[in-house]
């Protein structure tokens, strides 16, 4: 269960849902763990939660669409650990409505959270990890990046958008020793997809092959196996984890 002993990793959106199981899971396999969010009470507990299971956290609060709180927040994580070495741009909201209706306000604060906030990460970090030669980043994206859906426009373009920054980060650090990877979830129990009715969740698990709605562990296993060493050979890749639902 080490195998992410000595390397500290930072998550945002840790304070709920598949985050903070990520979160959990990432500090049992040995990593320092650093659980980001808005909410400074809630991502408190989180990582109050991770210690007192005697494993090791601390929590930052961050809006990830300031890109200068972010560079701040890394420059605390590698003053206090000495190093970065994972992150999982985590963190997502939804600002639902046909294009018809989608005001500009919400479109900009999905692209933000959801797609600069993962740039904000990723500028943050790399100076670090290029200078130790090695390093992870994870962004979680969705199902709907690859398939679009009808009423998320800026989420399916946000999570688009991070399958190519994905890509580009992955081509750009590779020599570095830097790896970038995707995980697009499909639907996943979380407060995010609770406002489902039970009648679109019977006709999501119709069309799931493995006939069940994802856990937040599903998504957290690929994300400690992707941060591991196992994984050093798999760059610029997007895993769907989704029941077989995208084939
Ligand atoms: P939740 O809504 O349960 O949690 C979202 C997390 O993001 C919270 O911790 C929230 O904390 C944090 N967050 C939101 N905005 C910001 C911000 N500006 N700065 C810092 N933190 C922020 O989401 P899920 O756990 O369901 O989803 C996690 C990720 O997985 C998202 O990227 C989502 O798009 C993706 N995903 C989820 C699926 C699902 O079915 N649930 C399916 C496919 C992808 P706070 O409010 O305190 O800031």
């Amino acid at each position: 269960m080490n195998k992410l002993e000595n390397k500290v990793a930072i998550v945002t959106g840790a304070s709920r849902g598949i985050g903070k199981v990520i979160a959990e899971e990432i500090a049992k396999y040995g990593a320092k763990t650093v659980c980001v969010s808005r909410s400074e009470s809630d991502i408190k507990k989180v990582s109050d939660g991770i210690n007192n299971d005697g494993f090791s956290s601390i929590s930052i609060a961050c809006d990830i669409t300031n890109s200068d709180d972010f560079q701040k927040l890394v420059k605390t994580v590698v003053g206090q650990f000495g190093s970065v070495d994972i992150l999982i741009n985590n963190a997502g909201i939804t600002k639902d409505n046909l294009i018809m209706r989608m005001s500009d306000e919400d479109w900009n604060i999905v692209i933000d959270t959801n797609l600069k906030g993962a740039f904000n990460g990723t500028k943050a970090v790399i100076r670090h990890m290029m200078k130790q030669r090695s390093g992870r980043i994870i962004n979680i994206s969705s199902v709907v990046g690859l398939m679009g859906n009808a009423g998320q426009a800026n989420y399916s373009a946000s999570k688009a958008g991070l399958i190519g920054l994905t890509k580009a980060t992955a081509k750009e650090l590779a020599s570095r020793g830097i790896t970038a990877n995707c995980i697009a979830p499909g639907y996943i129990e979380t407060d995010m997809t609770e406002q489902l009715s039970d009648k679109i969740k019977d006709t999501l698990i119709e069309q799931i092959p493995l006939r069940r709605i994802g856990q937040p562990k599903d998504i957290a296993s690929t994300v400690c196996f992707l941060a591991s060493d196992e994984a050093g050979y798999i760059t610029g890749q997007t895993i769907t984890v989704d029941g077989g639902m995208v084939m």
